[in-house]
């Protein structure tokens, strides 16, 4: 008997034009140049930083901010939370794509490696003395800080995180948040630039777009050596659990949060994941055995909650809903920074 076993048409799932499909799944697209762009579902985007990548030879996205992206099934994978046959399945019934036998199926395109990775990669580290040379409260954050808190206390904190400035994109204070691990290993360093005019409803916000790695750059720059991998799995703060051992933690999304919470709040210690995507238990490790208070984002409550429910065996954590207690009306991407510097510039 011969038993004919069908497979998705991967091929022409990847085919279909991936606005379409940001569509079809209630993305809004706006046009930038010849680029269709939209929200990037790998990170919290406030801003469409998605790329959508369609021509003749290619069909794909990609995220100028969290530099994450790839096919049409990755797309819809990560859109959904959905699994490898989920959307496949989606895909093959909205568009009516049918199935194909052995003989015409074409292998699974091969996925991202942070997907895939079999092994953990020999990482490149940032040798320290790059990132001692960038330290500095004279960045767009840092300017910002400076408006709100004690200067004695910005310098503190700006040195305990090792926050530099760094000039690019014309700018010269584009605000370094190195990420350093436990060991001490500076494993990448995110550049951001943020509104210093505190006249601007943006003041003390990134600037859209803004957002990038510099281990990449400097990759590219010839400053570090070509194939360099960098370990992505690393908290914001990491390096000071050490250097407090009975502190309370607290946990946020953005480096900027855990620095404004530094300052607000120093008899805690405030570490964050970088972007919502990186709740994960390898990145969650560092803080085992530690009563850790975690404090999402407004959008992220929900999730987090659901995340945090699954990693009890790592640490004594409780997850507060503080951003949606104390968020105006609205203001659905409220965080413990927004929190904080309303309390600080409002005029009591
Ligand atoms: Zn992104």
């Amino acid at each position: 008997m011969n038993t004919q076993i069908l497979h998705f048409d991967t091929q022409r799932l990847n085919a279909i034009s991936i606005a379409e499909v940001a569509q079809r799944l209630g993305d809004t697209l706006k046009r930038r140049g010849r680029l269709n762009m939209t929200t990037c579902p790998w990170h919290a985007d406030t801003h469409p930083s998605l790329a959508l990548y369609e021509s003749d030879k290619e069909n794909r996205c990609h995220c100028f901010s969290c530099k994450n992206g790839g096919s049409v099934i990755d797309y819809v994978m990560q859109r959904e939370s959905w699994t490898f046959k989920e959307a496949c399945q989606w895909l093959s019934s909205e568009f009516d794509i049918g199935m194909v036998d052995n003989k015409l199926y074409a292998p699974r395109p091969k996925l991202r490696p942070s997907r895939a990775a079999p092994e953990p990669p020999d990482y490149t580290y940032i040798p320290e003395e790059m990132v001692d040379a960038l330290v500095s409260v004279e960045n767009s954050l840092g300017r910002c800080l400076m408006q709100m808190f004690h200067p004695e206390a910005v310098e503190w904190v700006t040195e305990l995180y090792r926050i530099g400035c760094y000039a690019m994109n014309g700018h010269d204070d584009f605000t370094v948040f190195p990420n350093i691990d436990l060991q001490g290993r500076v494993c990448n360093l995110k550049v951001q630039h943020y509104e210093a005019n505190p006249l601007s409803p943006r003041f003390a916000h990134s600037d859209p777009g803004s957002c990038y790695w510099l281990g990449a750059m400097w990759v590219r720059e010839g400053r570090l050596p070509q194939g360099a991998v960098f370990n992505p799995l690393c908290l914001f703060g990491e390096h000071l659990l050490c250097e407090y051992p009975s502190h309370k933690v607290v946990l946020v999304e953005s480096p900027k949060n855990a620095l404004f919470g530094a300052l607000a709040h120093p008899q805690l210690l405030w570490v964050a994941t970088g972007n919502k995507g990186m709740l994960r238990r390898e990145v969650l490790l560092p803080l085992r055995s530690r009563d850790v208070i975690v404090i999402p984002d407004r959008d992220a409550i929900p999730e987090w909650q659901a995340e945090i429910s699954r990693m009890g065996d790592i640490a004594n954590f409780v997850v507060s809903d503080f951003c949606d207690r104390v968020a105006p009306e609205g203001e659905l991407k409220f965080d413990i920074a927004d929190y904080l510097q309303q309390s600080r510039l409002l005029p009591f």
